[in-house]
Order: structure tokens, then sequence, then C-alpha cells
């Protein structure tokens, strides 16, 4: 399932009356050149569409309001082509709900120094046109994305790209839906939170579902529902030798899981689910093989209860899809503190995202010491190397806050013969005991979101464009600046929240 199919970027150029029916044809052909020279980017994964020139404020507005109402349109553009003077805007952004990007170009490159005339320093004048718009949009304290720079220019469409995969993560968390079977792991704190807030905030719906409406499920799933999904696993995994036959009972009864997940899930509408080690009703095995599986086809997860982590999880899978890399669930477990650079070991119970995997994953069955249950059926394998981010979210009780991190991939050390789980390497920027200090005094939590397909670029317009508060540390952060970020944060959040 691809998130961007059917979906579109509005493109609104703004220009003015004043300059007569010739210029403004002029504008619309120069607007529709800049279209399609950002349209013909393989950096921006969703079509941008051109709309007509706008030249006053109740045409401004009836676009914005047609952009809210259109479930394909997932962001809107603006430029300034010309002079377009900024109060016939005011209304329209104040209605506008859809994330907005203000792009900074114009139609030419080189000054044409030789020829240049009136007529040409009239048409061509974005320099300032853009400057009233970016001062009204300041004024009125408008969410949005900043991209200066010719169409042309790959960095331009590169930003451009980046923005639309931060609206097309605004868009998915605003019509999630997600299932908890059972709540949270008891007495843990980082995986409580306010889901009226949540669905206020970002309007992602979070329910919760008694475990055994899903084993009701689980356990009608027909005989050869399990065989079509068995006979997947042999071509798509190496399977373990005792799955083949002495344990096949056993991965047939994962295959159950699955199928019956996924049907909870599609029957439902769900995007994203929850499940907890601890209330595990009639199911034999914890899920392992089937919440790996779904996840790497977009659906979100978090462990114990964790439902902000999962609507995490598949918000960003939607604004990475079709990038090369991997999301995933993940889980701070256990750190190398040398010799050689020092290096956090990621990994699960079991519930990490395939997406992520270096190699072909092995699929094995093992004891699983937590739970109480039969042994469950797993997908083993390392995580890729590459530049990636983990991005965790936590409740302060007033606001949420996203705490990212910048982070390398890399390979163990050594194999990980013993390690009964998928897992994952990586070196936090700018090093680890840095990293874990400005985490820790953060409040960042456990659980987080590992990404090899998005860039920390895309975690901030996302921030922005919700606002949501980011805490981000990378190779410039030190505990001093952090620290010092924490407390301003906490003034900015406290008076921009306003009073309800
Ligand atoms: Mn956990």
């Amino acid at each position: 399932m691809n998130p961007f199919d059917g979906r579109e970027i509005w493109f609104l150029t703004g220009s003015q009356g004043l300059y007569g029916e010739d210029t403004l044809a002029q504008v619309a052909a120069q607007s529709q050149q800049v279209v399609a020279q950002l349209d013909g980017s393989p950096d921006i994964p969703v079509p941008i569409v051109w709309r007509p020139v706008l030249t006053d404020a109740a045409g401004i507005k009836a676009v914005m309001i047609a952009a809210n109402a259109d479930d394909h349109c997932i962001g809107v553009i603006a430029w300034m082509h010309t002079f377009s003077p900024a109060k016939m805007w005011i209304s329209g952004l104040e209605a506008l709900r859809k994330p907005l990007l203000h792009l900074h170009t114009q139609a030419h490159r080189e000054l044409p120094w030789g020829t240049i005339d009136m007529d040409f320093m009239n048409l061509n004048q974005a320099a300032h046109g853009d400057r009233e718009f970016g001062y009204v949009q300041t004024r009125l304290g408008v969410a949005r994305t900043t991209v200066a720079g010719h169409a042309s220019e790959p960095r331009t469409a590169a930003r451009v790209g980046s923005w639309a995969r931060a609206s097309m993560a605004v868009a998915t968390m605003r019509n999630l839906r997600l299932a908890r079977f059972g709540d949270n792991m008891r007495d843990v704190a980082v995986t409580e939170g306010d889901k009226v807030e949540a669905e206020r905030h970002f309007g992602a719906s979070v329910n919760t579902y008694g475990v055994n409406d899903l084993v009701a499920v689980v356990d009608a799933v027909p005989a050869k529902a399990i065989d079509e999904l068995v006979d997947e696993y042999f071509e798509t995994y190496d399977v373990l030798p005792e799955l083949h036959d002495e344990r096949l009972e056993e991965l047939r009864y994962g295959a159950r899981i699955e199928a019956g997940l996924r049907q909870f899930l599609t029957d439902g509408g769900f995007g994203a689910f929850t499940t907890n080690f601890e209330d595990l009703g009639g199911l034999r095995q914890l899920p392992g093989l089937a919440v790996q599986r779904l996840m790497a086809d977009g659906y979100g997860f978090g462990g114990e209860g964790d439902w902000k982590t999962s609507l995490l999880v598949a918000t960003l899978k939607a604004a990475a899809h079709g990038l090369p890399g991997g999301t995933s669930f993940m889980e701070d477990y256990t750190y190398h503190l040398g010799p050689g650079p020092q290096r956090i070991l990621g990994a699960h119970m079991l519930e990490v995202c395939p997406s992520i995997a270096g190699g072909k994953p092995t699929l094995e069955i093992h004891p699983l010491g937590i739970g109480g249950r039969e042994d469950p059926v797993r997908l083993k394998f390392s995580a890729a190397p590459g530049p990636g981010v983990v991005v965790g979210i936590c409740d302060m009780g007033d606001r949420f806050r996203l705490v990212a991190n910048t982070i390398d991939v890399v390979p163990p050390d050594a194999e990980l013969t013993r390690l009964p789980v998928a897992s994952a390497v990586w070196e936090p920027h700018p090093d680890l005991p840095t990293s874990a200090e400005c985490w820790l005094m953060a409040g960042g939590p456990h659980h987080t979101v590992l990404s090899t397909a998005l860039d920390a670029e895309t975690v901030e317009q996302f921030a922005e464009l919700t606002r949501t508060e980011l805490v981000l540390i990378d190779a410039e952060s030190t505990p001093r600046k952090i620290r010092r970020e924490l407390k301003w944060n906490a003034t900015y959040q406290l008076l921009a929240g306003g009073l309800r």
C-alpha cells in the first residue's frame, strides 16, 4: 500500500489585478513552468497540481477552504510571483488547515544584465513579493516550511520533497485509528499519555479492545489462509529446519495470529496497534512474526501498550514510503562502552520491523522468558548500516514532546549468534555519552522509532507543521545547550499553548 497514491499538493501563485491581463498570463505560464520543474523531480513523492493565479482575497480564501475539504490534497505550496499585497492573504491563511510551504523562487536564473528594463523588473519581483508574504505569515503565526531557491536546483526539490513527506506524516496522523489490545504495561510511566489530547493535537484516535476480541478472530482463521501464509514464509525467509516438520504446528499458529490480526485491523480501518505481554488472553504465543510482518506493510506498532510510539511508527513509515532504508519500532537495550566506538544495541522482545534488515531474515522459534506462553516464532536479522534517526514521543502533562537523535547504524562488532531476536547497532551523534546525557535530560522514552529512510529534516518539519515540541540531539549538541533549550522550550510551550 502506497500512502501517496491518489494524493497531491496544490501550487498557489500570488499576484494582483494591477498588472493587466498580459502580465497575469505570463505569471500563469511561468508558475506552470516552476510546477513542471518541481513535478519532474524524483525527490518529490507526490504530484504537484497547478492552480489558477490568485489576485484577490475571495479567491484566496476559496482555494484554502477547498484544500481543507479535499482529501487528495495533503499540502499547499504558495509563491508570490509578483507583488501580492498580503492583507488579501489573511483570511485565507487563517482558514487553511493543511500544511503550508512558502516557496521563495523566481522564473529566471540569470539576470539579463544587458537588456533588463522595468517590464522585466515588474514581472519578476518575487524578491519583494515573497517578503511581503513572509511578513504576514509571521505576523499571523502561521506554521509553515520556508524554502528558497531556483526550482531547477536539486537542493530546492529535495527540501520540497522533505516537506511533502512531512505533510504525508501529518495527513496520516490526522486520520489514524489505533487499536490497543489490552492496556499499558503495569507501573510503566513513559508509555502512558492523554488520548484525548492526542486526538485534539494530532487527530489520531486511540481505543482499547479486549485481547480476546482478537483471539476470537484469530481462532476463526480458516486453514487455507494459514497454508498460504506458511508457503509465503518458506519462500521469503530462511526458515529454521525444525519449523519445517516437528515444530510446524507452532509456525502455523504464528501464521494464524498474523491472518487474524490483519483481518481485525482491516475490518476496523486501523493503521496502528499495540500489544501487551501481560495481557494475552487466549493467545498461545506473544505475537512476534505477525507484528514484524504487519510493520513491514506500514502498520504502526508499540509494545507494552505503547500507543504513542505506535502512532509515530505508522506516521513516519507513511512519510518514508519509497525511500531506501527502513523504519521500525525500537528499544534502547544495552551498550558497548568500548574499546573502540561506543554503541547502542537496540532490539525488542520480538518486534523489530524487517524493513531495516541488512540481509534475508531467518524465521526462528525460541523460548521467551516473559509472558508465560508457548515459544513464539519471530524473524531474526541485523539492521543494515547507514545514517538514520531515532525519534521518541512523550507526554509532558501539558503537551507532547518529540525527542530525536541523528545516528549511524553500524554492523555489530561480531555476529550475534546467541541473540534470538532481530537487532540494530548504532552510534548516536555526537557520541554515546553526550547523546545519552541529552536524551535523559529531555526525558526521552526507551521506546523509539528508528528510521534509516528518513532524515532529521523531515522529522523537524513534521514537528513544526503540527506545532509539537522537538528536542533534536545531533552532531552540534552539548548537554549545556540542550539544558538551556529545555528551559526555553518550557517557557515557550507554556505561552504558546495558551489558556483553554
Ligand atoms: Mn519495550
